[in-house]
């Protein structure tokens, strides 16, 4: 099995172009803290390391939103304490339970928002890497066997902040936002420790997209009651970075990924 990890994170490395960066697969070790809850994890994560002269030794979770085959016939816990979801989204506000892992949209030209997110995910774990981050790539194929809980606990446990790459639903282009939390959630564990630096961190993010000349939505969040955040214990953000109609070439995915890192540098203090 070990032989078997290491060939595929070898062919893995060669899909990002990372063929340098040692890279080595991480699955979810159910001890974990609410690892219990999640009900689609045997997939694995693939954790890269950056060689740099001067890495950073801080470990980003690059979450390429959706891409779990099954993962709209499961439903888990929307909270790790049981208590109702506070907004509607994918699932309506009062439900206890989510899609473990929701299928996404599909933007106006036909291309899956999966498929995007994957496409997002490569190119800013390269530019991360080059920069001197770890990178605990979630998905790195169009499918990985983990929900949105496995997912979150992976990177609690072997990450050092956790970003979600997502597109919304909407057919306005109305810019880019990371959500954030709703004040009734603020009280609730593992949220109540942890909401501020959510906060920081996606206003971060927003910055960097704002220097790359990257259009935001209104203040740039948009409260969501989401299964990340209410089970992250790290740094964590859902960002949505354009909806249905926005542009989505090899360019602009290139200028978001330039504006995360810039962002991911202004929260840790480092100046790009
Ligand atoms: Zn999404």
């Amino acid at each position: 099995m070990k032989a078997r990890g290491v060939v595929l994170a070898m062919a893995l490395s060669l899909v990002m172009g990372m063929q340098s960066f040692a890279a080595t697969e991480i699955g979810l070790n159910l001890n974990w803290k609410y690892a219990g809850n999640s009900k689609i994890n045997t997939g694995k994560a693939v954790l890269y390391t950056s060689d740099v002269k001067e890495p950073k030794h801080i470990t980003i979770a690059v979450n390429a939103g959706h891409g779990t085959k099954g993962g709209e016939k499961q439903r888990t816990l929307c909270h790790p304490d049981g208590t109702r979801k506070l907004t509607g989204g994918t699932n309506a506000a009062g439900v206890t339970t989510a899609s473990a892992v929701s299928s996404g949209m599909t933007f106006q030209d036909g291309t899956r928002e999966a498929t995007v997110t994957l496409q997002m995910a490569h190119i800013l774990g390269k530019k991360l890497l080059a920069e001197g981050y770890d990178v605990l790539m979630i998905r790195s194929e169009e499918d990985v066997q983990l929900d949105n809980i496995a997912r979150t606990v992976l990177a609690n446990n072997k990450a050092d902040a956790h970003i979600a790459l997502h597109w919304d639903a909407t057919t306005k282009d109305k810019g880019a936002f990371f959500m954030s939390v709703p004040d009734g959630l603020k009280r609730m564990e593992p949220v109540a420790s942890n909401w501020q630096n959510h906060e920081k961190l996606g206003d971060s993010l927003i910055s960097g997209l704002k220097g790359q000349g990257v259009k935001i939505f209104g203040k740039g969040r948009m409260d969501m009651d989401l299964t990340q955040t209410s089970y992250s214990t790290i740094p964590s953000v859902d960002i949505e970075l354009g909806d249905k109609v926005s542009d989505h070439g090899e360019k602009t995915l290139n200028n978001l990924a330039d504006g995360l890192v810039k962002g991911i540098n202004i929260y840790y203090g480092f100046s790009s």
